[in-house]
């Protein structure tokens, strides 16, 4: 069965990673098994032979740039023009990778249908990887002119916010509103017939984007506040505005955001007891608030600067993906359902909002 991923931040792992995801899982471990510059190293579980593997033939992928404002603390660039230009980086790489025959852009409904027939074929080991371009933090969208830009070069989805304040919208971790170049943002993002993603953003943005956006919004890779208090996650109030708008959520595999108290670098996924259930939980939970199956997918954020030390333990590489229709159909859900949450909401919701 097809699975669709709809958080992954394969460019960065390519660049800032140093990883040719042309290799398999293994082989880049191999490569990294005497770094230690990040947590990470030799931990990874994302490359496009373990997708291929997991049948996972369509992603939405990242770009993402940060531009820190002065005294921040967060990692990021020291103007919105080099941001940009990180992010201009990590398209050149997908372009590359596109020559390459390993992936290839979709961006409206004739090329979504066209790779759901492509992988309907017997040949899977071969094929290209489908990817809806995202941007990761609006910050290197320096004026809105750049987000035309950036739409002809095939963006089609905009978390305005990332960790902390941005330019456009206040992140993960920080309080206010999106002001008025927000809603500027927006407005130009209607007008382009952009998908709003709502992951990220801190409650009193996602309350005014809410309110200003009018097209399609989803919400990559976010899971449920009922479970893991921090304003990272949804609150049954959001999810429900969420599937009112015909929002799908993504469920996440980063372990804190799946057990409470989890401690960067010193939790462990087996010490925590961090398992693919709890993705499942999430799930159920989700589809007990909406009634029904059809505004939740799959959105794991994967080596998204963490690895293996940070994700259930019961998944080894991103090809483990697999075993979610065995987990679902446990809980009771039907095949139809299991369809729905593997990857026809992702298909539906693109469909809708490119129509
Ligand atoms: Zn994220």
């Amino acid at each position: 069965m097809l699975i669709i991923d709809a958080h992954l931040d394969l460019s960065m792992n390519a660049l800032e990673w140093n990883r040719d995801l042309r290799k398999s899982v293994f082989e880049i471990r191999e490569i990294e098994h005497e770094m230690n510059d990040k947590p990470d190293r030799a931990k990874g579980t994302v490359c496009f032979p373990q997708m291929r593997e997991g049948n996972i033939g369509l992603c939405v992928a990242t770009l993402i740039g940060r531009y820190v404002k002065k005294g921040s603390k967060l990692p990021g660039w020291n103007s919105p023009e080099q941001a940009w230009a990180q992010t201009q980086g990590q398209l050149a790489w997908y372009k590359a990778m596109e020559k390459a025959g390993e992936m290839t852009s979709i961006y409206d409904v004739p090329s979504l249908e066209n790779h759901l027939d492509l992988w309907q074929s017997e040949k899977k080991g071969s094929l290209p990887i489908g990817y809806v371009l995202s941007l990761e933090g609006a910050d290197s969208i320096i004026n809105l002119s750049y987000l035309e830009k950036a739409y002809e070069n095939g963006l089609r989805a905009v978390g305005p916010a990332h960790y902390g304040p941005g330019t456009y919208a206040q992140g993960t971790d920080t309080t206010g509103g999106i002001g008025k170049k927000g809603r500027e943002l927006l407005t130009a993002m209607d007008e382009l017939n952009m998908i709003l993603d709502a992951t990220h953003l801190c409650d009193d943005s996602f309350r005014e984007a809410m309110d200003h956006f009018k097209g399609s919004v989803w919400a990559s890779h976010s899971n449920c506040r009922t479970f893991v208090n921090h304003n990272r996650q949804f609150t049954d109030d959001q999810i429900k505005e969420l599937i009112d708008r015909g929002a799908v959520i993504g469920g996440a595999l980063d372990a804190w955001m799946m057990v409470p108290n989890w401690k960067r670098g010193i939790s462990t996924p087996k010490g925590m007891n961090v398992t693919m259930e709890i993705l499942i939980d999430n799930m159920d939970h989700i589809c007990q608030l909406a009634g029904n199956s059809k505004h939740v997918g799959i959105g794991t954020d994967l080596d998204g600067a963490f690895g293996k030390e940070q994700c259930p333990h019961d998944l080894e590489t991103i090809s483990d993906l697999r075993m979610i229709p065995e987990l679902l159909k446990n809980r009771g859900y039907q095949q139809e359902d299991i369809i729905n949450i593997l990857h026809m909401n992702w298909i539906r919701f693109l469909k809708d909002a490119w129509k």
